[in-house]
């Protein structure tokens, strides 16, 4: 096998794209990238890119390494089913949320390698966090080539139990719908203060984006961070203790076991 193992998506809409468009950018040849899809428009982009593009899954997965399994999760079984008896044993992996390794392995026909994972939004602007599980039937080197398929939209990590991808889920899956709310609260909060909405705005959002990247790149843990903005008797220890008082970290843990919760019903 070369340094680049041939890869296939199944599906070629929005996720698929930003796979598609970080593995290029990676250094991925394109002429190691297939896509199917039912939509002729899906695959014109990549067409047009030089990829190769078709309607026949059965005979992507002859010709690929790894099937990457990007159409919605209502598609799913109907999808996998029809791979049941292709005689070749790619890797498969699923970006579908809330359908488990289990099921998918048993509709691809019993023994497939297959890994699960839960992406996030941010990966269509390469910025992704990705939780991974892998079934059994995985072997070493198809662990690494996962990693190496979702880590080309941001960062991608194992958990050891499937259960804990409805914590990934609850932390990164829905993640960036928290970090939008607090967006949301900061701008029209910034408007009340007096400022022109697009004005908040910009200052809202830089600001999400240097506490990132500060969070990122410093050598102690966000508490540490916070501590040291928030001076005593100053501005900022005025609006943590009002975060405090209404319970703001007990908020967040119930909202996030809600959403874990929703996981596991989905399973
Ligand atoms: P999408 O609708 O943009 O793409 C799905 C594609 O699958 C469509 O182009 C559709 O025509 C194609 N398709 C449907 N049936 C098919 C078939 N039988 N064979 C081949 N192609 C077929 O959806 P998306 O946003 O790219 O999401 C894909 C998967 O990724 C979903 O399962 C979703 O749960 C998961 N996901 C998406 C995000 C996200 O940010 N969009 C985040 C996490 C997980």
């Amino acid at each position: 096998m070369t340094d680049f193992p041939r890869i296939g998506f199944i599906g070629a809409g929005n996720m698929a794209t930003a796979l598609v468009g970080g593995l290029l950018a990676k250094g991925w040849p394109a002429s190691a990238l297939m896509l199917t899809d039912v939509s002729e428009q899906a695959l014109s982009v990549h067409a047009a890119r030089g990829l190769r593009t078709g309607t026949d899954n059965r005979e992507l997965v002859a010709s690929v390494d790894i099937v990457v399994l990007a159409v919605k999760p209502q598609a799913m079984k109907a999808v996998t089913q029809a791979l049941a008896d292709c005689p070749q044993q790619p890797l498969y992996i699923s970006i579908a949320a809330g359908i488990p390794a289990q099921s998918l392995a048993q509709w691809l026909g019993g023994d497939a390698a297959v890994v699960r994972a839960m992406p996030n939004t941010p990966a269509l602007v390469q910025t992704g966090a990705t939780g991974l599980f892998a079934n059994a039937a995985v072997s070493h080197e198809q662990r690494v080539q996962a990693e190496q398929v979702l880590g080309a939209v941001g960062i991608a990590l194992w958990v050891d139990t499937e259960t804990k991808i409805d914590a990934v889920t609850a932390v990164s899956g829905s993640g960036p719908a928290y970090f939008f709310y607090l967006m949301e609260a900061m701008i029209e909060a910034g408007v009340k203060l007096g400022l022109a909405r697009h004005d908040a705005r910009d200052l809202a959002l830089q600001t999400a984006l240097g506490a990132a990247q500060m969070a990122i790149t410093a050598d102690v843990a966000p508490d540490e961070l916070r501590r040291r903005v928030t001076s005593p008797k100053g501005t900022t220890e005025q609006a943590v203790a009002v975060f405090d008082a209404a319970g703001f970290a007990d908020i967040v843990e119930q909202a996030m076991r809600a959403c874990a919760a929703r996981g596991v019903s989905l399973a």
